[in-house]
């Protein structure tokens, strides 16, 4: 397969990379990635997966743009008050990329439809902003084989990480169990800088790159903390846990 004139255009930036060329643009195009969630985390991931030229994206998110959103979802603007924001969306990275597919999902993730939804992706981006459907989307790649990228924000920092369990940890062997009720704070309820989400989006995008390429080493087994207060990024290892109820069992399974 050749790059057309304005491919090679588009992305001369990253053909300039000895680690990109065109092998791995051309890798980049052929990807199919899900990203869930189109608010904080997934507007900055999807814009630059766009841009990048990630070939099939599929979003799933079944909310509606509100004004309180636009603050740091900057994916949507104004005139799509009220719309579904897959479809603001879609709309969005089709004007800044026309050359790649958008497939939308305005529905909420379930357990009825977890394993559906992400079959057939090369990765999943969670990029969402509560523990039920972080839990799931852990379950379901962990037995499809498929790299997670979580991100995770509060107030003035945030988390990201790659849950691999057939590589490293996955989500369930930094949180065992569910926290009971209450225990975790509401985001409804707490103040968000509206650059931090940006951040960690674009690190969660960053990952995404580095793992469609197969270049630098990935995020997996390793969880990197950013406080913007103290401007300061620090990455503590993650064990995999022998008991761990997602990707222990997995393991004693595959064990020859
Ligand atoms: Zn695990």
């Amino acid at each position: 397969m050749t790059m057309n004139q304005n491919e090679k255009l588009r992305y001369k930036k990253h053909l300039q990379l000895l680690q990109v060329g065109s092998e791995g643009q051309e890798r980049l195009k052929a990807a199919s990635v899900l990203v869930v969630g189109a608010g904080g985390l997934g507007s900055p991931v999807l814009l630059y997966l766009a841009g990048a030229g990630v070939g099939n994206i599929r979003i799933i998110d079944d909310d509606r743009v509100s004004l309180s959103n636009l603050s740091r979802q900057i994916i949507h603007t104004t005139t799509c008050l009220d719309s579904l924001k897959v479809e603001s969306a879609r709309k969005r990275l089709l004007e800044l990329n026309p050359d790649i597919e958008v497939e939308v999902f305005p529905i909420r993730l379930t357990p009825e439809n977890s394993d559906e939804v992400i079959s057939g992706n090369w990765l999943v981006i969670d990029c969402t902003d509560n523990i039920e459907t972080r839990f799931l989307l852990n379950e379901s790649c962990a037995k499809m084989s498929i790299p997670l990228v979580y991100g995770a924000v509060f107030e003035f920092e945030g988390q990201v990480s790659v849950f691999d369990a057939s590589r490293g940890p996955c989500l369930r062997c930094m949180i065992p169990e569910m926290p009971p009720d209450g225990a975790l704070a509401d985001p409804e309820l707490h103040g968000l800088l509206n650059t931090v989400p940006g951040v960690i989006g674009l690190l969660q995008a960053t990952e995404v790159l580095k793992l469609i390429l197969g270049i630098g080493e990935p995020l997996i087994g390793k969880l990197l903390l950013f406080d913007s207060l103290s401007a300061t990024l620090q990455t503590i290892r993650l064990n995999k846990r022998p008991d761990c109820p997602v990707c222990g069992q997995l393991d004693s399974h595959t064990k020859d």
